[in-house]
């Protein structure tokens, strides 16, 4: 399975050595495939086994796009991973579904691990599952979900940091209906803790699980890693 840690804005660089240090230690016999991304000024050179990843970057090599990170910042750290299409990008930063796919195509053209997410909002999943799916395919546009290196990350945006999660019968309907889309691994986020991730990690369809907030304590994201094993070694 694969088990990964969002940080977003949070652990300086020096916590961030103590994070993946703890973590590595942790994690010296799972069989799970465990994703770190660290927030971007705490990126690194870090001595570990476990895959570490960008958060965003902008789609270019390197030039004149102030307050950005280019690939060249992810080579000189040997990152090749990136989440992209993250319902804080979206929804508080703005980012178009075409702007969106235009990174996509870079990272995909440089041969990255792409986790892509998609998710809907809490009005359209008041409304109907038809909407609930329409939305979420909108936010297929222009992404190539046959792409050999692509991970999905399903995340409603109004289970991300709230302690609200769907039923665990709504996440496997979900995730059948995505699975349709793209053969692609597809992980669960939102509110995922140490409480409900062995629940979740059952659940038909769901190849593991994507992390924020519970996942900013180290010892946490380990029993998380730990109840993955428990299922599966
Ligand atoms: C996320 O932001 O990707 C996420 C899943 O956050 P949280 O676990 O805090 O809901």
């Amino acid at each position: 399975m694969i088990i990964a840690a969002n940080l977003k804005t949070n652990l300086t660089r020096s916590a961030t050595h103590q994070y993946i240090d703890t973590i590595t230690k942790c994690i010296q016999n799972t069989a799970q495939e465990v994703v770190v991304f660290p927030a971007i000024a705490s990126l690194d050179c870090f001595d570990t086994k476990l895959t570490i990843g960008a958060q965003n970057a902008y789609p270019v090599e390197k030039g004149a796009f102030t307050g950005e990170i280019g690939l060249e910042h992810l080579e000189e750290f040997n990152i090749k991973t990136i989440l992209i299409g993250h319902s804080e990008r979206r929804h508080i930063l703005g980012e178009s579904q075409e702007f969106i796919a235009k990174k996509f195509d870079y990272f995909k053209a440089q041969g990255f691990q792409i986790i892509y997410c998609v998710g809907e909002p809490l009005e359209i999943r008041d409304s109907s599952k038809e909407a609930v799916l329409a939305y979420l395919y909108k936010q297929y546009e222009g992404i190539d979900t046959a792409y050999e290196n692509l991970i999905i990350a399903y995340e409603p945006v109004w289970a991300i940091g709230t302690g609200k999660i769907p039923t665990l019968e709504d996440i496997q309907d979900i995730h059948a209906e995505l699975k349709k889309k793209s053969q692609a691994p597809l992980l669960y986020g939102g509110s995922v803790k140490v409480n409900n991730v062995k629940d979740i990690l059952q659940v038909k369809n769901v190849d593991g699980v994507l992390v924020g907030s519970a996942a900013l304590y180290a010892e946490h994201f380990c029993s998380m890693i730990q109840a993955a094993d428990a299922l599966t070694l």
